[in-house]
């Protein structure tokens, strides 16, 4: 009998809510950077071919017993009609997963953990066509990989997983400053970054780069901000996605904000690093703020051509006063802001200066450190 159930890693991006996910590889190949906890303490293993074979299967499986369902059953065939009933009551996290999978549309797959590329190269091929053959009707396949693996890899060998079917790498870049990158261990030089990026560009793979928005701090801040864009320009991925950092306990950075030897950069600052970035950028990706962690998420568009209006969203929030600059940090952080538009709403405008009257000591002034506990709930 076929498992009801298939094995899944802790994360994946934003992007890929809706996708299938297969988990390919375990765990972290590097698991040292310092302002990451996911995969702290746990081991990293290679799964082997036939057991993601196995998986492939499991979705399969449980994919037809929901389209055999929707047959039966009173929802008029609508596959998204069963799909939607499961999400509500799934019995297991894997039948959840393909059950958002087919209520999008079932195109997509997504490959865990954080470094699939170090998978070898054939291998992998054989996976990502048996999940295409299993799995007809996914278009887009994706995965994460580290910079260090991509740029390791030979030409060929990546023209051959795009050949096959994998559509898009989400790199972790973080930072293109050399001295934040060691001190942060994470195991990549800026050179390292550049060749792994231009790697996947060539080879025909869709390239999203993650920029992590506070990584430098009170002291490297400007200098990540320039850095990172030069980088970005000499890769020119099609995609750039910035998302904001996180202390939680469990990550080494979290000793270094203790002892005082990192300090985290405020909300404010970190809107004055991100415009030093896009400002510095000349290159022609898609630039992205969809991650939660983010004060400005409207921060979006096409590179050059949307520069200006990108930039336009900071000095909105720079010309605010600071009160009212304020009034947005603490909404945003509690839930009630997505983004500067709601602010014209009274009623959330008011929700917000309730919540300032109690989160601070005296009525008006959230401090830093309540506004990032604020922000790390929703991780
Ligand atoms: S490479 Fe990625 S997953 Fe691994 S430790 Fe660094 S940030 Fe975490």
């Amino acid at each position: 009998m076929m498992p009801d159930s298939f094995e899944l890693g802790p994360i994946r991006p934003p992007s890929e809510a809706y996708s299938l996910l297969i988990r390919v590889t375990k765990n972290c190949s590097w698991n040292r950077c310092k302002f990451c906890h996911i995969y702290k303490g746990q081991r990293f293993e290679l799964r082997p071919v036939e057991e993601v074979k196995q998986d492939i299967l499991a979705a399969r499986a449980i994919q037809d017993g929901l389209k055999a369902l929707a047959q039966k059953s009173g929802y008029g065939g609508s596959l998204e009609a069963v799909a939607a009933a499961v999400l509500s009551n799934p019995p297991n996290e894997a039948y959840f997963n393909v059950a958002m999978w087919l209520n999008h549309g079932g195109t997509s797959a997504f490959l865990q953990d954080a470094n699939t590329l170090i998978m070898p190269t054939p291998d992998l091929v054989e996976v990502i066509r048996f999940l295409k053959q299993t799995l007809p009707s996914i278009t887009q396949i994706t995965s994460y990989a580290r910079s260090k693996t991509a740029a390791k890899k030979k030409p060929d060998e990546l023209k051959a997983l795009h050949a096959a079917g994998l559509s898009r790498l989400h790199v972790g870049l973080e930072s293109g400053y050399d001295p934040l990158l060691e001190y942060m261990d994470k195991g990549v030089t800026a050179a390292d970054h550049i060749k792994g990026g231009k790697n996947v560009v060539a080879s025909g793979i869709s390239l999203c780069e993650y920029v992590l928005l506070g990584m430098g701090g009170k002291k490297m801040w400007r200098e990540h901000a320039v850095e990172t864009a030069r980088v970005l320009n000499q890769i020119d991925p099609e995609f750039i996605r910035v998302r904001t950092l996180t202390v939680k306990q469990g990550m080494p950075l979290y000793d270094d904000v203790q002892s005082g030897a990192f300090v985290r950069s405020s909300d404010e600052e970190l809107v004055e690093e991100e415009k030093r970035l896009i400002e510095n950028l000349d290159c022609h990706s898609y630039f992205v703020s969809d991650h939660i962690t983010n004060l400005l998420q409207e921060i979006e568009g096409k590179l050059p051509e949307d520069k200006d209006k990108m930039l336009a969203a900071i000095t909105r929030f720079q010309s605010l006063s600071p009160e009212e600059r304020h009034n947005f940090r603490v909404g945003r952080r509690v839930g009630i802001y997505n983004e500067l538009d709601d602010m014209a709403n009274a009623q959330k405008h008011q929700l917000a200066e309730h919540a300032i009257e109690k989160l601070s000591d005296d009525g008006k002034q959230v401090s830093d450190e309540t506004i990032y506990f604020l922000m790390e709930r929703f991780i």
